[in-house]
């Protein structure tokens, strides 16, 4: 089955009880059983419930894993993989992560004895000296946010599976549609659904799938205890968006590629950040893993008073944080998504106070061009 057609049948069997073509929100916190022991595989909707049920097996598929899960946000998809780990374990983070996941392993997960240390990952011979005895995790982004550094997934894993150690990765940024990390040796993948698998801005959520058996029971068991669980009204919100996500992605993809090289021969701009781009510096990564290159460009103004004027001036790109939906958002990732990194690391990423990052949207791209060009 292709991926168009997985993304509008896995999961999306007509509803038995009534034949309903679309998954009913199973807007429920029980279900009745007939006798002490005997249910329909649905006993209190946090442990489970068939609209999660048909999401979870839907993304699960789109990813190319045996099983997956679905959160209340992207963060607590990330807590609860985390969970995997036990206090002494050591972990190798990618030295640009989204802002909210640094700020997890720095200010939450460090109280709890687990170590962690900053890796380039972009490089992969970084990594083979990061290993400690007590490594048990890789986890990394690619292309990163906001400064859009790739990091080649089958070196990556093999240097960790090489150390007994799982990696895991969030794949927000492509979606299943442009990169599948676990065809590349990926353990397991992480997303806010929040973005594209939604795609359309109106829900918070997060998925986490893999092909382990024991770790997947372990990560059920976490959603399960903890309870970070995405609603049934959520369920039904990115079941109902992944069905275009393959139109989607290549609208974005479409519109993305023009916007970076619009900006790429713009006099105002100083610098792009875009792996679709042959000036990328991991150009030959990207497209080696990725199918396609999104809509995530980020673009260096030169200054933060640049980066004001481009951002006060836009009419059409909405100014506000978030990214993935079929309308343009433009940001300042210094002050707002990146707000909990610290300068100096800001600074060491190439994290500056004048890059602007774009979520290109699906409107027609003489209006998204214009917006830019008269904005700069
Ligand atoms: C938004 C985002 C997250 C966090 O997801 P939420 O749904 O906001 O909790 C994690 N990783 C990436 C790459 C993101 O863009």
């Amino acid at each position: 089955m292709g991926f168009a057609t997985k993304a509008i049948h896995a999961g999306n069997a007509p509803d038995p009880a009534t034949g309903a073509v679309s998954v009913p929100i199973y807007q429920t916190s029980t279900f009745a059983q007939e006798a002490l022991g005997v249910n329909k595989g649905y006993e209190y909707a946090r442990t489970k419930n068939p609209t999660r049920t048909a999401l979870e097996q839907n993304i699960a598929a789109l990813e190319g894993a045996k099983f997956g899960f679905a959160f209340a946000s992207g963060m607590a998809a990330i807590d609860s993989t985390l969970r995997l780990l036990k206090s002494g374990d050591h972990v190798i983070l990618g030295d640009n992560t989204y802002g909210g996941t640094f700020r997890l392993f720095d200010r939450i997960l460090s109280n709890y004895g687990i170590e962690f240390d900053l890796v380039n990952t972009s490089d992969a011979s970084n990594l083979e000296p990061a290993f400690k005895p007590n490594t048990k995790m890789v986890f990394v982004e690619t292309p990163t946010n906001p400064v859009m550094t790739v990091t080649d997934l089958a070196a990556v894993s093999e240097i960790a599976h090489a150390h007994g150690a799982r990696v895991v990765c969030d794949n927000t940024f492509l979606s299943p549609y442009f990169q599948r990390p676990i065809e590349h040796g990926v353990d397991i993948v992480v997303h806010s659904t929040t973005k594209y698998l939604n795609g359309h801005s109106d829900s918070v959520g997060g998925f986490v799938a893999l092909n382990d058996e024991k770790d997947a029971e372990w990560i059920g068991f976490v959603q399960n205890s903890a309870g970070a669980i995405l609603s049934p009204f959520d369920s039904f919100l990115v079941l109902r968006g992944t069905k275009t996500l393959a139109v989607r992605m290549e609208a974005h993809d479409k519109n993305g590629r023009t916007v970076a090289n619009f900006l790429a021969e713009h006099p105002r701009v100083q610098k792009v950040h875009y792996p679709g781009l042959a000036s990328h510096p991991q150009h030959e990564i990207a497209k080696r893993q990725q199918s396609g290159f999104g809509g995530m460009v980020s673009f260096e103004t030169g200054s933060l008073d640049n980066a004001k004027k481009v951002l006060s001036s836009v009419k059409l790109c909405t100014l506000g944080e978030s990214l993935g939906g079929v309308e343009s958002l433009i940001c300042h990732p210094a002050s707002m998504t990146h707000a909990s990194v610290p300068a100096e690391r800001r600074a060491a990423l190439g994290l500056t106070d004048g890059l602007v990052r774009i979520s290109v949207g699906i409107e027609d791209i003489e209006d998204i061009l214009s917006d830019l060009d008269q904005a700069l």
